[in-house]
């Protein structure tokens, strides 16, 4: 029993060594694919709760290894955080954003992922207002997503970074809403002005009748501050019509399409302008 035990502690040590040993290949491999171009955005359509229609794109980073094939954003980012490469990486993804913005018509906008690491650095609205200047679009034709994970650090200086990217035009929405600690607080700040109902309330809406409860509340809260909300995680036309009818403006999930590369996106796009 006690060599078992011993047996044991070996192997996890081992375990953690190697986790760290791919972490730390991981991190080099984030720097190298930078540089030679291995990340791209994919857009994943949303629709008009109302009308159907497509009223803009989610920007989600897309990174193809040349050694390990796909690895998700889940796997990556969080590493690329802890190294301080989300700086370089959320540069890029701003300048994919826009990119691709300012080669759709409006009312088409592209809404980006910002991490609460990107946050506090105080060169984001430069970036942004840089990227928008460098396309020649309106701030108002991109969006960021951040999470409630933005009120962890420095909320005096978060609120001062998200009233200048405001000032810029450029919209703000408070994405996995409901899942973190509660930020309602904020919300009269006035910087947000759109919340994304996370995907599991959705998807378990039908089974639960609790999550209509809170889906609905989270409705009357943003009508309440004259914001718009978002479904995401929309699978069924169940799940389409329980968001309509509960007054959700606007619906994301694969019901109406999976992330897309950026000339699927494109043929959306120019299908719905010839109709
Ligand atoms: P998120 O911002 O909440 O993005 C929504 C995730 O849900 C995406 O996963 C999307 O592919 C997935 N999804 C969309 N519709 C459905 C559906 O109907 N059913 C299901 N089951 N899933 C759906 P993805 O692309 O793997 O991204 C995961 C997370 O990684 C994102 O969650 C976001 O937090 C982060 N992320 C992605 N791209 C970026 C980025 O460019 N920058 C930063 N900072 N984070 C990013
Ligand atoms: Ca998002
Ligand atoms: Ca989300
Ligand atoms: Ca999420």
């Amino acid at each position: 029993a006690k060599d078992a035990g011993r047996g044991v502690a070996r192997y996890f040590s081992s375990e953690l060594q190697s986790e760290q040993d791919d972490r730390v290949r991981l991190e080099g491999d984030i720097r190298a694919a930078i540089d030679s171009r291995q990340f791209h955005l994919a857009f994943q359509p949303l629709v008009s709760a109302k009308t159907q229609k497509l009223v803009g794109f989610e920007a989600l980073i897309r990174w193809n290894h040349p050694k390990r094939g796909f690895v998700p954003p889940n796997v990556f980012i969080p590493v690329a955080e802890e190294c301080g490469l989300m700086g370089p990486l959320g540069e890029f993804v701003v300048d994919e954003a826009c990119r691709a913005a300012a080669q759709w018509p409006e009312p088409i906008t592209v809404a980006l992922n910002i991490s609460p690491k990107q946050i506090i650095l105080p060169s984001l609205p430069n970036t942004v207002s840089q990227a928008l200047g460098r396309y020649k679009i309106p701030g108002n034709r991109i969006e960021l997503e951040v999470t409630e994970g933005v009120f962890l650090g420095d909320n005096n200086q978060t609120l001062d970074v998200l009233s200048r990217l405001r000032a810029l035009g450029v919209g703000i929405a408070l994405d996995d809403f409901g899942t973190g600690y509660s930020s309602i607080g904020y919300l009269n700040k006035a910087v947000f002005h759109k919340l994304k109902i996370d995907g599991s309330f959705v998807r378990e809406a039908g089974t639960r009748p609790e999550n209509v409860a809170i889906i609905q509340s989270i409705v009357q809260l943003a009508k309440s501050f004259r914001m718009n909300v978002t479904a995401e995680g929309v699978e069924t036309a169940e799940d389409f019509e329980r968001m309509r009818d509960l007054g959700v403006d606007t619906i994301q999930g694969y019901l109406f399409g999976r992330p897309l590369s950026f000339d699927r996106a494109n043929q959306m796009v120019t299908g719905l302008a010839s109709k």
